[in-house]
């Protein structure tokens, strides 16, 4: 990495005593080239990650990354920043493993501070067959080596006394299933520590720079069209979330999936008081307080195909009441302010990652309201396919081939119902 950039002590007083003036720009804009080996559409926190394990494990560095908008503009940093592994069916929970041990390490491997905390993650279940559900799922996770715990009532409170237990609640608590390693992460440094590192190794990064047209000769891709120039290329990542079906579009694609919005909300700052991830199931409402004190509310999708990045009131109201159930507190707090992203959900609800159709052009979609936890695995699987050409054990479930081959990846059993996802 460019000494420059580095966050050292050493710099950091160097950079004082000149009074901070002579700071580099932080993500200069480099000088187009007409073609590179790699071309990656959207620079959110997968196609930069993508750059990065480009770069730092395999050494591919004639890579562009084209977004869009600005780094940091997409889900990446609308979502509520929620990593955790507890997932039942294998490849699912394998996914996101890996990312979880990578986001453990991603400060110190950036050099950029993604204020990783594993403060917990706590799924609350709200009848004896849910539980048994969670202990299946926490049962499944320990015999693949990961740490997860179920608790009955009276641990639930010990483990979050904020919890407002008492029985007069419509839907009692019967339990919960806790992954401690899970947690949060800070989505925006994530997507400036990827964009950061991956523009040190020499990887040309550039915002405000759309793709409007993916050229394709014999099968093959040849060129990304952006505002800014052709760019010919050997091989391209789509890896655009909400834009997927639009973008895919533009090689002649139809991607199985469709576009809905969802909804985060945040309350006025207040003192620390809740110390871990929550997730009130029945109905779906999950919070957690951000550093600076702030509530972080997120619930399900608005419900309804749409592009548009706001969202129902039916959808607060429906989040806000869950949450209260759980903490009263919340009652007397603001809402400060709510916004959405446009959320790529295929129809059963997992991602699809690896090649298309189009010789050369690859795939990173269908994501939905689930993908920031996997980022950096995503970007690691997604650099080794573009880097040597073979799937990655770890995506091979995942690839468009099983809508066609009728192996589909459930995880919530809720069949093709996307808005149900
Ligand atoms: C409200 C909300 C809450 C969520 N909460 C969580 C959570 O707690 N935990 C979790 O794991 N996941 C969560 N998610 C999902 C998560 O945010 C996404 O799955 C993940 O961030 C996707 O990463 P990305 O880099 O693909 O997307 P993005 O960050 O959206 O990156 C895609 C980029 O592509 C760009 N783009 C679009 N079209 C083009 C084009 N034509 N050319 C070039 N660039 C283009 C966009 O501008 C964007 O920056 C949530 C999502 C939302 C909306």
């Amino acid at each position: 990495m460019d000494p420059k950039l580095g966050y050292s002590g050493f710099s950091l007083l160097k950079h004082a005593v000149t009074g901070n003036r002579r700071w580099p720009d932080f993500l200069a804009e480099p000088e187009m080239r007409a073609s590179y080996d790699i071309v990656i559409i959207g620079g959110g926190g997968h196609g930069l990650a993508t750059a990065h394990y480009l770069a730092a494990n395999h050494g591919v560095t004639n890579v562009a990354v084209v977004e869009g908008g600005w780094i940091g503009g997409g889900n990446t940093a609308r979502n509520t920043t929620i990593v955790r592994s507890d997932y039942l069916l294998n490849a699912s929970f394998q996914l996101k493993h890996f990312a979880l041990k990578l986001w453990s390490d991603l400060t110190q491997d950036l050099n950029f501070n993604v204020m990783y905390e594993p403060r917990g993650y706590v799924d609350l279940a709200h009848s004896d067959g849910e539980l048994e559900h969670f202990t299946l799922r926490a049962n499944a996770m320990r015999m693949r080596g990961a740490e997860a715990s179920i608790l009955t009532g009276q641990e639930v409170q010990h483990r979050v006394p904020e919890l407002d237990l008492s029985g007069r609640k419509r839907f009692p608590v019967a339990g919960a299933l806790v992954q401690e390693a899970g947690g949060v992460v800070r989505h925006d440094a994530v997507a400036w520590g990827f964009a950061r590192s991956a523009a040190a190794s020499g990887i040309h990064v550039f915002q405000n720079c759309p793709a409007t047209g993916i050229d394709v000769k014999s099968g093959r891709i040849v060129a990304v069209n952006t505002p800014k120039g052709r760019i010919a290329c050997k091989q391209a990542l789509i890896s655009v979330a909400g834009s997927s079906s639009a973008v895919a579009q533009m090689a002649g694609i139809d991607l199985p999936l469709s576009t809905i919005n969802v909804q985060a909300l945040v309350t006025e700052p207040v003192k620390p008081a809740l110390d871990a991830v929550v997730n009130y199931n029945a109905g779906l409402s999950y919070v957690s307080q951000t550093s600076k004190g702030e509530f972080v509310l997120g619930g399900a999708t608005d419900g309804y195909a749409s592009y548009a990045r706001r969202g129902s009131f039916e959808r607060i109201e429906d989040v806000l009441a869950r949450a209260v159930q759980m903490f009263p507190f919340l009652s007397r707090l603001r809402l400060m302010r709510h916004w959405s992203g446009s959320a790529d959900i295929p129809m059963d609800g997992n991602a699809m990652l690896g090649r298309t159709q189009v010789d050369g052009l690859m795939i990173n979609a269908g994501w939905g309201y689930a993908g920031f936890k996997a980022t950096p695995a995503v970007g690691w699987c997604m650099a080794e396919l573009l880097a040597t050409g073979k799937i990655p054990d770890l995506v091979a479930p995942f690839t468009l081939e099983r809508f066609a081959q009728g192996a589909e990846h459930d995880d919530a059993g809720i069949g093709p119902y996307p808005w149900l996802q």
